[in-house]
């Protein structure tokens, strides 16, 4: 059956990890509080910081506790949904200052915008929030990326390592699940994409992670490659 659309994960399968791990997440860390402090009165950080408190317990006034928590929930490297939308706001002034531009590896542009003169809808799925999403395509080494996809999804349709988030995806998108390839990095979700009927291609970059793409082949349900243009969707 022919693929109609394509769903990709970012870190670690369009792009580093290091990139987030080493540029992104550090300077968050640094300037969450700053940014916190400055504009916490503003009607879309507040909306942020009220949810975070009615999920938290921490009074809204206690803006330095509530910014020592979303500190250490950078270092743990979580994935709520508050911290990511406040973490795209903070990466939103790096970005537009110049201070750094989101890696993407070489053979990813030329491969998606052959599948989308191929009729194909690409869309990403990724737990940093939308806005970082669109943020991190706009200012990316490859320039602004952003006409190639026709859609975004964070973990607010879902955790990305469980069934149901693939099954509301496919939804979202209006697609039946075996007409659509997930692309990812993480064993885990492509698990999860599988067994909601996804077609499935694992991404191991040799810059990236120890595993043999060579001996995972011979057992793997999911299809392997080491770069995009690899990726056979027919
Ligand atoms: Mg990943």
């Amino acid at each position: 059956m022919k693929i109609a659309a394509v769903v990709t994960d970012i870190e670690g399968t369009t792009s580093s990890i290091g990139f987030v791990h080493d540029v992104l997440f550090p300077y968050a860390l640094k300037h969450i509080g700053n940014f916190v402090r400055e504009h916490g009165e503003e009607r879309d950080v507040m909306r942020v910081l009220v949810r975070l408190s009615e999920n938290t317990g921490i009074a809204l006034h206690k803006i330095e506790d509530i910014i020592k928590l979303l500190q250490r929930w950078i270092r743990e490297d979580s994935k709520d949904t508050e911290l990511k939308a406040l973490e795209g706001m903070v990466w939103e002034k790096g970005y537009k200052q110049g201070i750094f531009q989101a890696h993407v590896y070489e053979d990813v542009p030329e491969v998606l915008q052959r599948w989308q003169q191929e009729e194909r809808n690409l869309y990403v799925y990724s737990s940093g929030s939308i806005k970082s999403q669109q943020l991190f395509f706009r200012f990316s080494e490859c320039g602004d990326m952003r006409l190639l996809f026709s859609g975004y999804f964070d973990t607010t349709i879902g955790p990305k390592r469980e069934v149901k988030s693939f099954i509301n995806l496919a939804e979202a998108i209006a697609l039946p699940p075996e007409t659509i390839m997930f692309i990812s990095d993480v064993k885990e979700e492509l698990d999860a994409a599988a067994y909601a009927g996804f077609r499935t291609t694992w991404v191991l970059r040799p810059e990236e992670t120890t595993l043999d793409p060579v001996k995972l082949a011979k057992k793997s349900e999911h299809a392997i490659v080491t770069s995009f243009d690899q990726i056979k969707l027919d």
